[in-house]
This record gives C-alpha cells, structure tokens and sequence, in this order.
C-alpha cells in the first residue's frame, strides 16, 4: 500500500480547472472496486463510516497549504477512494464553510453514501456536486463499477434525484463508458431516462484515457457515439477530453519533485499532463521524471500509445 499525502495538488483537472485535493480515506476505501479505477483495484471494499484521520491535523495542514497556492478554483474531496466514507466528511465540509469560505468546494463522489443523511446535508452545502452513474442497469453496474454487497442501486438512483432537486449550486453528472460492459442500445436508452429526472447542470462523459484497474478496458466505438447522440439528444451532454492545452497557470510550487510526486501517487499522469500542470519545458520535465524512476519511485508505462507515468 502507498503511503498517501491527505492534501494534493493543486492539479489541473479536466473538470475542476485548478483544485487542490484533498483525500480524507485510506489508500483505495471505497465502496465500488471500478474496472477502470485510475488508482487501482480497491483493497479496503467497504461502506462502513470511519474517522479515518485527525480532522484538526488536516485543517491545519490545508491553511499552511493554501498559503502557497493562487488561483486555486476550488479545494475538492477526491482521490484514491470515496471521500463521503470518512465519518468527519460532513465535519470538513461545515468547517471549510466557515473558515475558508473564499474558496469554493468541489464532491466527487461515487454517490453510493447518498442514503446517509449525514452525508446528503452536508453535500447540500457543496459549490460543484460530481456524482458518478455509470449504468443504471444492475447487470451492467455490477459489471463496471463491482460494488459492496450491501450496496443497493434503485435506492441510491432514487436518493439522487431528490437530492438533485434540492441542491441549488452546480451539478454534473459522471458517466464513465467502456466497450462491451456499460455500453449496450438498452444501456445508454435507460441512461437517457434516467437523467431526465435528474436536475442537473450538465453531464460529462468520460471513458478509458489513462492506464485502468484492469488493462483489457477499451474505450467505446462509433456506434456507441451514436447510440448517445442519439438518446442523448436534449440532454446537455459533453465529452470529457484532455486537459486544456490552453491554460497556462503559474507555477505551483518551489518544490515541483514532490508535488510530482505527490500527483503521481493520487493517479497516473501523461508527459503532456505534467506539462500542463507544472508550466515547465519538456527538458526540465524529463529531468524530474527521471530522477524519480532512478530514485525508484516511480516507472513508465504505455496505455493507447501514449506515455503515463505511474507510482512504483
Ligand atoms: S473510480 Fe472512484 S468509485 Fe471507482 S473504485 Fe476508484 S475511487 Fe472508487
């Protein structure tokens, strides 16, 4: 197991722009064990609410962190599980709103805690809501996202529609799709239906472009394109694509070894990535990259020709 850092980041992210993360589980405690988890497979399958770590600690650790970071746009529960099965989640939340309430706060979160009501209020309170539904058929949900035993769909389908109904800040819905396990006519048809009684802000629709749990997930074809331009037709739909080349932040941090690091060990990162994030020329990212494999931290890997790097 990875010994992890609580806070991470700041990273530029498709979704989020810039967001400093912050993971309040232990390394993979998650309630799902996803076929395409970038983090890899779960080894603490659970849906059990534990105080993983001490909330002051972390508190303080993030206002020392904020210090050193600008143009944050938000400070987001993500990383290597699901951030809700921290049993202080709704503590942080209330607390961030208190005490660092310049800062927007982003949830991604596999929605399976929705039931709790603990957990519901305080994702009342977030900025930017990222629930995650992959199928909403069990067979193809059971096949994607390998849930707890105890985990029930048509319940949480349910509690998120109500939820989304009351939530009044931005909502957007994650579908993550792979060939031949979440992407059938009937898949993406009852999808569309579902999202319809959602209220959402929009949907993002994601699949395999960096290394998975498992290696055999392909990306899906032409025909499912179709099938979801198709059923998908009044739903504000997008596909999420690489981060933007055309953001240029500053650099982050005097120290960019560790926050490379640090980033590498939340998730698997491509050359152009670190390019991205970082601000630094190609030179002087090939030196830092390999430093870290000759320090034996981290290796090289290919996934869809192209180059990610990825913690030992
Ligand atoms: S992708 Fe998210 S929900 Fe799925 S196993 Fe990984 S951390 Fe859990």
């Amino acid at each position: 197991m990875n010994k992890k850092p609580y806070i991470f980041g700041p990273i530029l992210s498709r979704r989020l722009g810039l967001s400093l993360g912050l993971d309040i589980v232990p390394y993979k405690t998650c309630s799902y064990d996803c076929v395409y988890c970038e983090c890899g497979k779960t080894n603490n399958l659970s849906l059990d609410y534990f105080s993983y770590l001490n909330v002051d600690t972390v508190l303080k650790k993030l206002k020392e962190k904020l210090k050193t970071v600008s143009n944050l746009d938000y400070i987001t529960f993500s990383g290597s599980g699901e951030p809700t099965l921290n049993k202080d989640f709704p503590y942080y939340v209330k607390t961030l709103k208190k005490e660092f309430n310049e800062y927007k706060i982003a949830l991604l979160t596999n929605t399976s805690t929705i039931n709790n009501r603990e957990v519901y209020e305080a994702s009342l309170l977030v900025d930017l809501y990222v629930p995650s539904m992959d199928a909403v058929l069990l067979k193809s949900f059971n096949k994607i996202n390998r849930p707890h035993t105890l985990f029930n769909l048509e319940e949480v389908k349910t509690k998120l529609i109500e939820f989304s109904k009351e939530f009044k800040k931005l909502f957007y819905l994650e579908v993550f799709l792979a060939k031949n396990i979440n992407d059938t006519e009937e898949d993406i048809k009852e999808l569309a239906n579902y999202i319809k009684k959602l209220k959402y802000t929009k949907v993002q629709i994601n699949t395999i472009d960096r290394p998975g749990t498992e290696a055999n997930i392909e990306n899906i074809d032409i025909k499912t394109i179709n099938l979801i331009s198709y059923y998908l037709k009044n739903i504000n739909y997008e596909y999420v694509s690489n981060i933007n080349n055309n953001l240029n932040y500053k650099k982050i941090s005097k120290n960019i070894k560790q926050e490379l690091l640090n980033t590498i060990k939340i998730r698997a990162i491509s050359f152009k990535d670190i390019l991205n994030l970082y601000n630094i020329d190609e030179i002087k990212a090939k030196a830092l990259l390999q430093c870290l494999i000759d320090d034996n931290k981290i290796i090289e890997v290919k996934h869809n020709n192209t180059l990610f790097y990825k913690i030992r």
